[in-house]
């Protein structure tokens, strides 16, 4: 088999990138480790970044997150019993972001895929990139007991943190960046009306909480949990107490309470790896950076990578110009460290460190303060929320 583009992952990143593609007649081909269903089945991202609903609708996927999402002027920050409104319009001169679960967006791109015949290959199993050091790169992988293959002219890593294309890098021609943190989170998924109607960020004694939403009646709840806990030791009322604890009382008070129908807890990472291209391997998404959740730029930073990548390779075919796939790394590097930045900050802003001394907390407590008192602070957390320019 051949394509011009062998994408590895079927997740957000190598959907949107396979349907750019092929919307502007670049041949290529998706293989993905898991079924369809197991894709679909993954709750994660839901606030998504003015520019990357603009990239959506580019891919014809954004009909019916243009309908269902919904988009938010503001969030809110919660600490000492007080909520504060980070007021995102206001702050940036008119940017906004769609609240839109990343399930629903992953849906989207799979039907826009059917609808111009795009090539997926679903239960891809060891999925192999050869050769991406010479002109000649291709993959291979086994489908129902036989080996077989794929060459291209690039290959692309959209394979997330755990995938083989980062990993089949010699490590000589990688450097990677890591921070772990000593707490997971804790996410809870029920069918009840949001009990804030922007995302609530909770700064609290006994740890961080965030309320977020994915719909008017779908609402995401998470707490920050020590590693060691499992979800056997939170069985939805202990979580809900916990959760009501952690909020200011008029919230907690207000908050609608419904079995959980999903819960799973997150491990925190901040991981970079540069550079983001090795041969004719390119990395791209979670293959390349993750971030914790609290800025919400996970699934952003993946986007800006397609974005940088789709225009470097229709300039490299409709133009024979190489310089967008030369600078790709450079210029995605430079946006991904600065969403790394915005995570670690709002993560240390918001979260309890077991660590940390009475001074880091009091330091903690001055940030919090010094970010409600000034008008420039509060400008510098939502121009990085809405999503720094491509
Ligand atoms: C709890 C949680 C909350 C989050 N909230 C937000 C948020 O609010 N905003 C935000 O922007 N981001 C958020 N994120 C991050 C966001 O979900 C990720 O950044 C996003 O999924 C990255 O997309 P991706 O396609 O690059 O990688 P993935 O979604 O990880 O997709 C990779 C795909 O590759 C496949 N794959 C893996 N290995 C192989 C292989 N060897 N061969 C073939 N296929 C393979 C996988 O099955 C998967 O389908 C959150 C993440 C978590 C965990």
């Amino acid at each position: 088999m051949r394509a011009q583009v062998g994408i590895i992952g079927g997740g957000p990143s190598g959907l949107l990138l396979s349907q750019l593609l092929h919307l502007r007649g670049i041949d290529n081909v998706v293989l993905e480790k898991h079924s369809r269903d197991y894709v679909l089945g993954r709750i994660r991202a839901g606030v998504l970044e003015h520019s990357f609903t603009e990239i959506l609708r580019e891919a014809q996927a954004g009909e019916r997150m243009d309908r269902e999402g919904q988009i938010h002027d503001g969030f809110f920050i919660a600490h000492a019993g007080v909520r504060h409104r980070i007021d995102l319009k206001a702050l940036t001169g008119g940017k906004t972001v769609m609240v839109y679960g990343q399930t629903e967006l992953t849906r989207d791109l799979y039907e826009a895929r059917d609808r111009l015949g795009g090539k997926i290959i679903h239960n891809a199993e060891n999925v192999q990139p050869h050769a991406f050091d010479t002109g000649k790169p291709y993959l291979t992988w086994s489908e129902g007991g036989q080996l077989r293959r794929l060459d291209c002219d690039f290959i692309v890593g959209c394979d997330g943190y755990h995938g083989v294309s980062r990993q089949s890098i010699p490590k000589d021609k990688i450097q990677t960046f890591e921070k772990i943190y000593p707490f997971g989170w804790l996410g809870v998924l029920t069918r009840t009306p949001p009990v804030s109607p922007e995302v609530l960020y909770a700064n609290h004694e006994r740890g961080f909480a965030l309320c977020s939403l994915r719909s008017s009646m779908l609402s995401r709840y998470y707490i920050q949990v020590p590693l060691t806990d499992s979800i056997q030791d939170w069985p939805d009322d202990r979580f809900f107490d916990e959760l009501r604890h952690r909020l200011p009382g008029e919230v907690a008070a207000a908050m609608v309470v419904g079995p959980s129908i999903e819960k799973s807890i997150a491990p925190l990472r901040s991981f970079i790896a540069e550079p983001m291209r090795c041969g004719n391997l390119f990395l791209a998404g979670d293959a390349a950076h993750i971030v914790p959740p609290t800025g919400a730029r996970g699934l952003n930073t993946a986007a800006s990578d397609i974005h940088y990548l789709y225009h470097a390779l229709v300039d490299h075919y409709t133009r024979g110009d190489d310089r967008g796939l030369n600078e790709y790394s450079r210029r995605a590097l430079a946006r991904a460290w600065k969403g790394q930045r915005f995570s670690w900050w709002m993560t240390k802003l918001l979260h309890r460190f077991p660590d940390d001394s009475p001074y880091d907390q009091r330091l903690q407590q001055t940030e919090l303060e010094y970010l409600f008192s000034s008008q420039n602070a509060l400008a510098s957390v939502a121009e990085n929320y809405v999503g720094l320019p491509f």
